[in-house]
């Protein structure tokens, strides 16, 4: 079996990445109109409660989201310099199957460990 290219990896991830920006913010969208249409403003309201903690939550998985993105816009760019694979702080290749999981790492595992 072949193995899938960096490029193929990256293109898929960033489609899934994607979608999911795109499902998140349509989400958040609809706890947006949500609270509007919920015209108590009181704090003690559980609904109220409810509803930003949810979009605090949903805006904080957009963000990863859009992290996640650019990671991947980031490794994609790695790929034409030719320096894509390589981990940033040892210059060791990165494994394969590292990438086939995580393609926008930027650290070997080692080193990732290390960091922690
Ligand atoms: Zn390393």
């Amino acid at each position: 079996m072949a193995r899938k290219s960096p490029e193929r990896i990256l293109a898929e991830h960033r489609d899934e990445v994607q979608h999911r920006i795109e499902s998140l913010q349509r989400h958040l969208a609809s706890i947006v109109e949500q609270a509007t249409w919920t015209t108590n403003d009181d704090e003690h309201d559980p609904e109220g409660v409810t509803i930003a903690y949810e979009r605090a939550q949903t805006q904080g998985l957009l963000a990863d989201a859009k992290a996640e993105l650019d990671a991947l816009d980031q490794a994609a760019h790695r790929i034409e310099t030719g320096t894509y694979g390589q981990c940033l702080r040892c210059g060791k290749r990165i494994s394969k199957e590292r990438l086939e999981a995580l393609p926008a790492a930027t650290l070997c595992i080692r080193c990732t460990s290390a960091r922690h």
